[in-house]
Order: C-alpha cells, then sequence, then structure tokens
C-alpha cells in the first residue's frame, strides 16, 4: 500500500472537466451579451474548463480551419457578422487547460436568442 502511494507522488493530474450544468450556465453568461469587442467575430467557450472569450474573424476562421481538418463543414460565411453572431463556438480544450496528446474538437453552435 504504501509503495503505491509514493509511486503517485510526482505524477501528473488531468486538469478538472466541469460539470456540464456549469458548463450550460457559463455559455448562457457568455453568448447573449452583446459583445464588447469592435472586432470581435464570435464567442469561443472551452468544455473543459470553462474559459470563454470573444474572438475576433481570424481565430474563428482557425476554427473553421479545424473542423474542416476533422472533416466537419460549418455552413457559416465569416464574412456575415450576423450570421456568425448567432452562433458560438465550443472547444474540447484551450491555451490554459490544453494537455500534450491531447485530441482536438471544435464545434460551432446555434444561439437561441429566443429563450
Ligand atoms: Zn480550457
Amino acid at each position: 500500500m504504501e509503495k503505491k502511494k509514493t509511486e503517485l507522488i510526482g505524477e501528473t493530474r488531468e486538469p478538472q472537466t466541469i460539470s456540464q450544468e456549469e458548463f450550460d450556465s457559463i455559455v448562457k453568461g457568455a453568448v447573449y451579451k452583446p459583445l464588447e469587442n469592435s472586432n470581435a467575430l464570435s464567442v469561443c467557450v472551452c468544455r473543459k474548463c470553462g474559459t470563454y472569450g470573444e474572438v475576433p474573424k481570424e481565430y474563428v476562421s482557425g476554427l473553421i480551419r479545424t473542423m474542416m481538418l476533422l472533416g466537419q463543414y460549418p455552413k457559416v460565411s465569416l464574412e456575415n457578422k450576423e450570421e456568425m453572431r448567432m452562433n458560438y463556438f465550443v472547444t474540447g480544450s484551450c491555451e490554459i487547460c490544453h494537455q500534450k496528446g491531447e485530441p482536438v474538437y471544435v464545434k460551432i453552435e446555434k444561439i437561441d436568442f429566443e429563450v
């Protein structure tokens, strides 16, 4: 038993993934409010740690490129600001919580402004 304990010391711990409830409430607080940055095109939320932020066109373009590499082709136009504003992005991890070798994922979600 003691030996096992010792072996565990120094082991890298995975950053904790937030719960679905926490994530949903972060999304709710992040996507409905008006964008503050004049050059922001959309909002991106990290599913793992909950970090979010407004993202400019160049960043969105990178997210869409990643999606295409993953075989997804979002039907949105980067040039259409109004349309982009109706969507937000979810990434599997971000610069803060990403772990080496972790699979990347990006999703685009519709913002339901009716709610
Ligand atoms: Zn993160």
